[in-house]
């Protein structure tokens, strides 16, 4: 069980995004099959915490986590893919 970082509700690890800041800087959603390496956050599926996801990441992987990259994120989830990266 992992918690949303945004509403910090308990979820099986499976069924949230896993985002991750990356040894080399970068930010992205893993997802797997092996769990990328670096310091990772757990969001919910949900638009209402993708929508405070930004300042909830700052927080937590201690990055600069654009809009836009939610945006993308929110819109990799709606089509199940997970390849976005952003250079910090
Ligand atoms: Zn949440």
């Amino acid at each position: 069980m992992r918690s949303c970082v945004v509403c910090r509700t308990r979820a099986p690890q499976q069924t949230l995004l896993r985002v991750v800041r990356t040894p080399d800087g970068m930010v992205r959603v893993d997802c797997g099959p092996h769990r990328a390496a670096g310091r990772g956050a757990y969001l919910c599926r949900a638009e209402r915490c993708l929508r405070k996801a930004p300042r909830a990441l700052n927080r937590a992987l201690k990055v600069n986590v654009s809009e836009e990259f939610i945006t993308a994120l929110g819109q990799a989830v709606e089509q199940g893919e997970c390849h976005e990266d952003e250079r910090q």
